[in-house]
């Protein structure tokens, strides 16, 4: 019999932390590995904000503080959130996490109870199941397909929805589908969600600044539900400060007490020294934020150019975050020196041992017929992956 509890027993590693781990093992072992599976900005952080922590330790932020987060840094944050988005959420009503990961645990374990519904747009980020199953909640999945440009419509919402139907979960920009709704579609869903004041949405937004279209658009800035939207958000993407661990949300303000209290007892105020760091970055240039999305794109007109000209390949064109999540349902079935892909993970795994390519299976998203490549990488790496994801492909027979 196991040690270990059944909540841990059932729950499933996490598949980017698991295929960034096996493609570090290769490494080890001499292989050149190209890792295009975490989503990670290879850029450094800002200068501004490396020295706003080196002053930091200079001044001696060392003890711990307000569970929440400085307040301070709170108040920057609600005046970001007007600046930015045009949403009111006052100092007390924002949380300060040690990433938007642990803000969206304790949203999701302040609000499920067992049974509750949680209804998840597919494909979804990996961590959105994990953390709906560690609440006991029961994940409602709404099917997307590429020809939909993965987006969920209101009349799919509205059918998805039931008097269990506890909270609605997505990210735009999108992980893993680059997706990002516009002000109009997300405010015909703002319609449907209207008629169903029960339902809580959580609106994970740690993608904005890397969208590349005119404008980012935010569920609460919608009267007909601005008073029951979580906003999750954080500085580990557009600023590339992922090892900083900063999250932060802003919530209605009982949902905000929660999640103060369920932090109190799980990790407290998160890094002093990442939050002083962080008011720089919520308050200085954002220059560098811009030149990183441009490359961004810049890299994601090559991957979708480079990968168009694979056959059977199929693709979107994402207009934000930093991903690709390509059909690639014509290949399954397919064999390679006898052995038969049998599914998505299959063409991962083969990718990885043979292409040397590290990508990410779509099944961990929600989606069996895709696979999820991150473009945070050189342009270099990105031609010689794609160079040699149309190679090992085209081998199938
Ligand atoms: N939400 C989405 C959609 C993500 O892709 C990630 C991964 N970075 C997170 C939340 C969590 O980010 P972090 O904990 O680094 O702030
Ligand atoms: N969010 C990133 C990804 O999807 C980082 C890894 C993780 O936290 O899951 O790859």
């Amino acid at each position: 019999m196991s040690i270990l509890s059944h909540r841990i027993e059932n729950l499933q590693e996490s598949a980017t932390i698991m295929m960034a781990k096996l493609s570090r093992e290769l490494k080890a072992k001499g292989i050149k590995v190209i890792d295009l599976s975490l989503g990670e900005p290879d850029f450094d952080t800002p200068l501004h904000i490396q020295e706003a922590a080196k002053k930091a330790i200079d001044e001696h932020y060392f003890k711990y503080m307000p569970v929440s987060g400085y307040l301070d840094l709170r108040q920057y944050i609600s005046e970001k959130f007007q600046r930015d988005n045009h949403l009111h959420y006052a100092p007390e009503q924002i949380v300060v996490s040690t990433g938007a990961k642990q803000s969206l645990v304790n949203v999701i374990l302040s609000l499920v109870n067992p049974g509750d519904e949680v209804i998840i747009p597919a494909p979804y980020w990996v961590s959105y199941a994990a953390m709906v199953q560690l609440a006991e909640g029961v994940i409602v999945e709404i099917p997307t397909t590429i020809a939909q440009d993965f987006k969920i419509s209101p009349q799919q919402l509205e059918a998805a929805i039931t008097p269990r139907s506890k909270v609605l979960l997505y990210s735009s920009p999108c992980n893993p589908t680059g997706s990002v709704y516009s002000e109009q579609e997300l405010h015909a869903l703002a319609k449907v969600l209207a008629k169903h004041p029960q339902i809580i949405v959580v609106s994970d937004e740690i993608y904005e600044y890397i969208n590349f279209t005119d404008k980012h658009a935010s569920m609460a800035a919608f009267e007909e539900v601005k008073d029951r939207v979580v906003t999750v958000n954080g500085l580990s993407k557009g600023f590339a400060m992922t090892g900083w661990r900063l999250g932060y949300m802003g919530a209605p303000l009982a949902i905000a007490k929660a999640c103060d209290k369920m932090q109190g007892q799980f990790t407290s105020g998160t890094c002093s020294i990442s939050q002083r760091a962080a008011i720089a970055a919520l308050t200085g240039t954002m220059e560098p934020t811009y030149a990183m999305r441009d490359a961004f794109e810049r890299r994601r007109d090559l991957v979708l150019e480079q990968l168009g000209t694979i056959e059977g390949m199929i693709l979107n064109k994402p207009e934000g975050a930093f991903y690709v999540f390509p059909d690639v349902r014509a290949f399954i079935g397919k064999s390679y020196e006898g052995t038969i892909i049998e599914n998505v993970d299959d063409l991962c795994m083969f990718l990885l041992n043979d292409a040397h390519v590290s990508l990410v299976s779509g099944a961990a998203f929600g989606d069996s017929s895709c696979v999820r490549l991150s473009y945070a990488a050189s342009e270099n790496d990105l031609r010689e992956a794609t160079k040699r994801i149309k190679q090992y492909l085209e081998m199938l027979r």
